[in-house]
């Protein structure tokens, strides 16, 4: 017979570790149990966030180090380029490694930790839940569930985006990198999907540079090949290490059922408009960390994104989807009109309801109506 849990948590990735470190501090009395399928993970993520006034301070709440703080910003587009100070902001980035391994340390003691189990199925039986693995079956009475259950049809439903990057941390015997500086979107000219070059400077000769791309049907082999030839543009260059990922840009998300909260990607905690979910994730944790789950408030713990963004994102995506050759000229007038702060609150889905209206004032009025129009009208 299997030992039962109050809670158990399915996937020691970002959203599972800072709900985690945050939930135990006030909820000592019930028995947690965090499932992970991987032994030992090859993390090369890096979490990149903005932060100052108005936003969640992850370093303070979560105990974590930035690796870089920037607060110059630039954005460029053929000929043009947007250089903004952004102070008191800061746009800051954590070791992905680092960042997992000081939350896990946050919890260890005071949770149960179970590695190299894969759960395949989740099944009701008299009102417990049981996780099925290989091996064993898990009963639980709540279920946190961070796996990425996103379907390939959601994924394909137009304007359902998938923002997928390769990336490699370089360094270079010569001084080719402003570390002031981070170069958040180099556009370039590209008729059917919307690609930049995303450039994190950590010294003179060493920085992050990835391919972006916001893609209906992403592939990594061709994202790569890109990358290679980016690389040849920086002299004499060591690879220090690759990361790449796809993340989901989509309106649908998971709900509440049974007991079985999840969280993460599938439940929408990846911004739609820009795949960012460090602060999304920041933010649910916030909403519920004084609250204890129990039958009659797990509703409480659905995440619910803001609905003004979901609609505003919903217009951009379409937008991306249907005419991704008019988006960098979106971004290039975005930057160079609206406030820099309103930006970042809503980026950091923390704006105002003037830095909702600026925003809208900033952007290209004719390509949002038929983005608003086409969304209607199908
Ligand atoms: C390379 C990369 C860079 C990113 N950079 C940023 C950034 O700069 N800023 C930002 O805000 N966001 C960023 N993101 C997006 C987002 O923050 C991350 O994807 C984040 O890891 C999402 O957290 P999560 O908990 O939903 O998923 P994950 O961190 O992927 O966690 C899910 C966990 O569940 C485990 N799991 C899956 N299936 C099972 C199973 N069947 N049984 C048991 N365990 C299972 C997985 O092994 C994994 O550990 C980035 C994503 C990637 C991939």
């Amino acid at each position: 017979m299997s030992k039962s849990y109050d809670i158990v948590v399915i996937g020691a990735g970002l959203s599972s570790l800072m709900f985690l470190s945050r939930y135990i501090l006030k909820n000592k009395d019930q028995s947690i149990l965090l499932i992970e399928k991987s032994i030992k993970k090859n993390i090369n993520q890096t979490f990149c966030i903005w932060q100052g006034p108005d936003l969640i301070d992850i370093k303070k709440i979560y105990n974590l180090k930035p690796r870089h703080v920037w607060r110059k910003i630039e954005v460029s587009y053929e000929n043009d380029t947007i250089c903004r100070d952004i102070s008191p902001y800061s746009y800051e980035c954590f070791d992905g490694k680092e960042t997992l391994k000081e939350l896990l340390n946050q919890c260890k003691n005071k949770i149960s930790i179970k590695q190299g189990l894969d759960v395949r199925k989740i099944k009701n039986n008299k009102g417990l839940i049981e996780v099925i693995t290989k091996n064993v079956t898990i009963k639980t009475k709540y279920l946190i569930d961070s796996r990425n259950k996103i379907s390939k049809e959601q994924y394909e439903s137009p304007p359902s985006l998938q923002q997928a990057f390769v990336g490699n941390e370089i360094v270079s015997k010569n001084e080719q990198f402003d570390p002031e500086v981070i170069k958040l979107m180099n556009f370039s000219n590209n008729k059917k999907e919307v690609e930049f070059t995303y450039t994190l400077p950590f010294s003179k000769k060493s920085a992050l540079v990835e391919t972006t791309f916001f893609s209906k049907r992403p592939s990594l082999i061709d994202i790569k090949k890109l990358q290679k030839k980016l690389l040849k543009r920086y002299k004499s260059t060591k690879l220090i290490k690759e990361e790449r990922g796809i993340i989901p840009m989509i309106l649908d998300r998971e709900f509440i059922n049974n007991n079985n909260i999840p969280i993460g990607l599938s439940a929408g905690m990846a911004r739609p408009s820009t795949g960012y979910s460090m602060m999304r994730i920041a933010q649910w944790v916030k909403s519920i960390e004084s609250k204890k789950i129990k039958q009659d408030n797990i509703n409480e713990f659905q995440f619910k994104p803001n609905k003004l963004l979901e609609w505003f994102d919903s217009i951009f995506l379409t937008v991306c989807y249907f005419w991704p050759q008019k988006v960098p000229n979106l971004f290039m007038k975005l930057f160079s009109n609206a406030d820099i702060k309103s930006i970042i609150r809503f980026m950091s889905d923390a704006p105002t309801l003037s830095d909702i209206f600026l925003i809208i004032l900033s952007m290209p009025k004719k390509l949002m109506i038929h983005g608003l129009i086409k969304k209607y009208v199908k």
